[in-house]
């Protein structure tokens, strides 16, 4: 297949769109960014690699960090995770407190803020600083070790964190968080700010491609059954609140982020990674889901 002529024809197809969608404004640092952007990785299992446009430049990673917190955890605590933490897709934004009140404090999956909270507080029970044992991993994972917090915007996220303080509390007055809120607040915030590009997030992505093994090390980060499982909370819940639109246009597990990365997964064959920092009003890359969507229909690298 040639993906280098794919990804060129997308990026042309897609040029229309770049700035259309609206950046992220609620982390004012997040604002900053330019919503002509536009970069698009593809890492396949045998090594090979394709880019276009700003594919090595550097973006916030955002809620992209947590499909990576969510399989350390995973892979440290197995199944005991669900008890903290549903695998339903919500149907309501990311970032709500609806279902939680009557949900007793049990996030619906670990992708919605709530549920990214709970994940950073089991691992803040097995390791020292979640927040640092998540950027570790995903330097681990992208074989990247100069893979970096952006300090600004962590602070802008802390100082406007309110919306994910009350959800803490809220799970915390329920039992279900047991460190304190500020620690976990924190310590998300700067998961959340972890900056990568497309190349490097495909490539740390490819392990999941591969039943769970780092595909260029050959290391066993999850067992297949568990690789298995975490694509199927992707594709039923990583896209916000419109995973189903998604699945019906792309056809991918795939994770995205308010930074405007996408990462999709093609099992036993490739990671792409897409990056475009203008959102559609659910808060996915306008262009990015554009461009996931011409990727499977010109390849026909749909999982359907
Ligand atoms: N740090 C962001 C927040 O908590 C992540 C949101 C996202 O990318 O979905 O609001």
């Amino acid at each position: 297949m040639d993906y280098q002529n794919i990804l060129e024809r997308i990026q042309a197809e897609v040029r229309p769109l770049l700035g259309l969608g609206k950046v992220a404004t609620y982390i004012p640092e997040l604002s900053k960014v330019s919503p002509h952007h536009f970069g698009m990785a593809v890492y396949c299992l045998d090594g090979r690699r394709f880019a276009v446009g700003d594919a090595d430049e550097k973006f916030s990673t955002q809620s992209v960090t947590k499909l990576f917190a969510l399989a350390l955890a995973f892979e440290r605590e197995g199944d005991a995770i669900w008890k903290r933490v549903g695998r339903e897709p919500s149907g309501n934004p990311f970032n709500s407190l609806t279902q939680l009140e009557y949900e007793r404090g049990v996030p619906r999956n670990p992708f919605i803020n709530a549920g990214a909270l709970v994940i950073n507080d089991i691992l803040a029970q097995r390791f020292v600083q979640a927040d640092i044992a998540v950027l570790q991993f995903m330097r681990q994972l992208a074989d990247q070790p100069k893979i970096e917090f952006d300090r600004a915007v962590a602070l802008s996220e802390q100082k406007h964190a309110h919306r994910n303080n009350a959800i803490a509390h809220l799970m915390k007055d329920f039992g279900n968080l047991h460190n304190p809120v500020d620690t976990v607040i924190d310590s998300y915030c700067r998961q959340c700010a972890i900056s990568m590009s497309c190349m490097e997030l495909a490539q740390a992505g490819s392990f999941l491609a591969n039943h769970g093994t780092i595909p260029w090390s050959g290391q066993r980060i999850l067992d297949s059954s568990s690789a298995k499982r975490l694509n199927a909370v992707m594709l039923t819940c990583g896209t916000y609140d419109v995973a189903g639109d998604f699945a019906f246009r792309v056809g991918l597990p795939a994770k995205s982020g308010v930074g405007g990365g996408i990462l999709a997964i093609v099992p036993g064959e490739l990671a792409v990674c897409v990056w475009s920092p203008g959102l559609d009003t659910a808060g996915n890359s306008l262009a990015g889901v554009m461009a996931l969507e011409l990727f499977t229909t010109m390849t026909a690298r749909s999982i359907f």
